[in-house]
């Protein structure tokens, strides 16, 4: 039993040897996802959808409660729409990939597949909207997407995609705006409060928004080896869209205007983003409100009183599985310290360990994943601990990432103090920037560290730009990132 322990642990590359092996150790040990027999693409296994259901689940939720709905549109798009918005198209070229031949010949005209619908969607809604009546439009689409990546990464980066994409379009600019910033804050909301990632809002600089947009607002967080992670973006785009595709209405002064558009994402990168926030040498360790399983009971029963446990075992798995996301681990062929290390490794948030004695004292000992914590609890009052216990955990994960981000951030008042901390400790960097795309650029190419956003809260006084020493506009955050 003793042994075991250490060969699971073997088997995970340790973070601080090589993070990014450990990355994918965790993935295939904890069996989320495999390489596919396709370039730059996964397969998601049952327990990797399972996480990206929790997320579609809390999203999914946030956007019908602000309005939306869903819909659907096609894989493919004609080459001739995509065209139309000419720095939308530039921004993709490189990583679209094209049909162009089908039905054993070669196409007309060669189709993309999405990198994103914005082009699609935007010729349906030019069709659609006729009258400020027919205003907002407000959809979200679940779909895949295609991006042509060089270097991949499980649920970082594929070549194929899960995400949603939401695309409304607006009367008013104040409208679309607002919306903008709504979208934004549902994608904080989600992220902190289901996934317990502490994230950055605010705008991205013009080198880094979303081609094809006025403004690109984002979420970022940052990961365990000092690494910041984009978690979702909002886009602002003003009526780029709704000029190429001719979007018109007509207004209650009988005018006809173009409609102010947005588009916003988030990607089963978030996964990503999860497993590296949260993981520890161990393997895992999910969040009770997205783990696919919350608690597991393990049986701990000698030959002699097998059957008086397992009974027991069983009776609080039906009585815990009408509210949680229980499994009952009574596997014969494992001991109960092999199933402990692995349920740890998987990042199950709480186990419940129940042997002879506790069966004889109506009790049951609760062990906890992320602080290793054990207590006694009588049976009686199992379900209401477990509860308290699981939103405790949840708490103390998002509190721990909390602490993890505030100290690994810095301020630089100069280009040497950037270039120092990134190249020491990473993490995020605080500095004046003076909003010219050449500082930005050569501080990029200097540290490696480009600017994650312009946070919405802003000091009085930015202070010096930290490349050219002028008068900084904003501060911002500069980081190294996924
Ligand atoms: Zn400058």
């Amino acid at each position: 039993m003793g042994g075991s322990g250490k060969e699971f642990v073997r088997e995970i590359t340790p973070q601080g040897e090589d993070f990014s092996r450990w990355y994918t150790d965790v993935i295939r040990k904890a069996d989320l996802a495999d390489y596919a027999p396709v370039r730059g693409c996964i397969v998601f296994k049952p327990d990797g959808y399972a996480l990206w259901e929790k997320v579609q689940e809390g999203l999914d939720r946030r956007f019908k409660a602000t309005g939306h709905r869903n819909a659907y549109f096609p894989l493919f798009i004609p080459e001739s729409l995509l065209k139309k918005e000419a720095e939308h198209v530039e921004g993709f070229n490189p990583e679209l990939p094209w049909v162009t031949e089908a039905g054993g010949e070669k196409l007309e005209e060669r189709l993309a597949v999405r990198p994103t619908s914005e082009t699609i969607i935007g010729e349906m809604y030019h069709r659609w909207i006729q009258t400020y009546r027919d205003l907002p439009v407000l959809l979200n689409q679940w779909a895949n997407v295609v991006r042509w990546e060089k270097k991949t990464k499980p649920f970082l980066r594929t070549t194929e995609f899960l995400w949603q994409e939401g695309h409304t379009a607006h009367r008013t600019e104040a409208e679309a705006r607002e919306e903008v910033r709504r979208m934004l804050d549902v994608y904080r909301d989600f992220v902190e409060t289901d996934l317990a990632i502490p994230v950055i809002p605010g705008r991205k600089t013009d080198t880094e928004k979303f081609a094809g947009a006025v403004e690109t607002y984002s979420v970022e967080a940052l990961m365990k080896d000092g690494l910041a992670l984009q978690a979702g973006t909002s886009h602002f785009l003003g009526r780029n869209f709704a000029r190429v595709f001719d979007i018109q209405f007509l207004d209650e002064d009988n005018q006809r205007k173009l409609v102010w558009t947005t588009s916003w994402g988030m990607s089963t990168r978030v996964i990503g983003a999860t497993i590296m926030v949260h993981g520890d040498d161990r393997g895992l360790a999910l969040p009770p409100k997205v783990a696919p399983t919350q608690v597991v009971i393990v049986p701990i029963a000698p030959q002699k009183e097998r059957e008086a446990v397992l009974a027991r075992a069983r009776e609080l798995h039906s009585a815990l599985r009408g509210n949680l996301r229980v499994v009952l681990d009574d596997r014969e062929e494992y001991t109960p310290g092999w199933k402990y290390n692995e349920w740890e490794m998987r990042g199950v948030p709480l186990r419940v360990e129940l042997g002879p004695r506790d069966l004889k004292q109506n009790q049951v000992v609760l062990a906890r994943r992320d602080s290793g914590e054990k207590q006694a609890v009588p049976q009686a009052t199992l379900a209401a601990r477990i509860t308290e216990l699981l939103a405790d955990i949840q708490a103390d994960m998002f509190q721990r990432a909390k602490e993890f981000m505030a100290g690994h951030t810095a301020a630089a008042g100069s280009l040497g103090q950037l270039e120092e901390i990134i190249a020491t400790r990473r993490g995020f960097v605080r500095a004046g920037w003076c909003g010219e795309a050449g500082c930005e650029a050569a501080v990029k190419e200097r540290t490696g560290a480009t600017i994650r956003n312009i946070p919405f809260e802003q000091p009085d006084d930015p202070g010096p730009c930290v490349h050219c020493g002028g008068k900084a506009v904003h501060q911002v955050y500069f980081a190294r990132a996924y």
